[in-house]
């Protein structure tokens, strides 16, 4: 039957990180609730049920964005919106505020959260595959304290992390795109909600005009976002960093695209041809803005 309310559950509102992950760790089917813009609508949707709601949205401290050395650390309540918005992260980390910028609605980027989004881990959502690109690190709270997960090791399946029961995700660190670095991001929206068809995100270090490290991720596409390593391995050492350049390490983007994704809006071929183009985009702009 076809319904849009949610099965009945407990519903918990902390008002501390302690508080939240001792309710957390009190029952076996307890979910955490950010913003709501992915769990609100499975649960009325009926496509997930949970037993207990911990409400983590006014929780005071975690929706921080400062410098912490050569990184800048968001906290998992930063919205969207407010990402896009940091003048901190548009001047020292911009593909990130521009990345936000580009989900969804405007309602989707003042109340969905950057935690929510990572700790969600949809294939076609954003911050995933530009996390794994900039080399982020997140931190992990649960009873026995914190404890960090590089974001490559972060994404193990379709809706999967490895997050453990019982933990919250508290943080995310995002190296600062150094001098001589560029980073960028393209991605082919679906016209309907603005989720990622196929997207790439680039993270390049120049050296004299010569590719001196290439990180490529590709989102969208597969289950999880994957590293391209063949096209990474391919970008280091080219000089000048041209079209054909570009175009020879872009052929190799589907050696790592096994077990595309298909649905009715697009094939598995589709979005690995997708793939490629937003690689090629991605790879011109990081460049340029090296
Ligand atoms: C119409 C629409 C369009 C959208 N378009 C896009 C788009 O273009 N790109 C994109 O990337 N996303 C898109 N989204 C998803 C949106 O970005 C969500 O905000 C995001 O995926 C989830 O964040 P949230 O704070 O709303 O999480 P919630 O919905 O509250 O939670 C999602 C899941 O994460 C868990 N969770 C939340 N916070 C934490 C935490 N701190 N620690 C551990 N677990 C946690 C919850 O238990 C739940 O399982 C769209 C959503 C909608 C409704």
């Amino acid at each position: 039957m076809y319904t849009q309310r949610p099965a009945e559950f407990d519903y918990h509102r902390p008002t501390s990180l302690d508080e939240a992950i001792g309710l957390l760790g009190r029952s076996d089917d307890a979910r955490a609730l950010a913003g709501g813009h992915s769990l609100l609508p499975l649960l009325k949707l009926r496509l997930a049920e949970v037993g207990t709601i911990i409400d983590i949205g006014r929780i005071p401290g975690l929706d921080g964005i400062e410098q912490d050395g050569d990184a800048i650390r968001i906290g998992a309540l930063a919205t969207h919106a407010a990402v896009a918005a940091s003048e901190l992260v548009r001047s020292r980390c911009r593909v990130l505020a521009v990345t936000a910028e580009g989900i969804g609605d405007r309602q989707v980027r003042n109340r969905g959260t950057i935690g929510g989004s990572l700790a969600h881990a949809d294939p076609g959502a954003d911050y995933p595959t530009v996390v794994m690109a900039l080399g982020a690190t997140i931190t992990a709270t649960g009873s026995s304290g914190e404890r960090e997960i590089a974001a490559d090791d972060l994404f193990t399946g379709i809706f999967t992390t490895s997050l453990q029961p019982g933990e919250l995700l508290t943080s995310v660190e995002v190296p600062i795109v150094a001098a001589g670095n560029g980073a960028a991001y393209a991605k082919h929206r679906h016209p309907a909600s603005g989720y990622a068809v196929a997207a790439v995100a680039a993270n390049l270090k120049v050296e004299s005009g010569k590719c001196a490290g290439a990180r490529l991720v590709v989102g969208g596409v597969t289950g999880t976002p994957v590293h391209a390593t063949e096209a990474e391995n391919a970008m280091i050492g080219i000089a000048p960093v041209d079209e054909a350049a570009i175009a020879a390490a872009v052929e190799k983007i589907p050696s790592a695209l096994a077990g595309a994704l298909g649905d009715t809006y697009a094939s598995p071929d589709y979005r690995v041809h997708l793939a490629q183009v937003m690689a090629k985009r991605a790879i011109a702009s990081a460049f340029e803005a090296a």
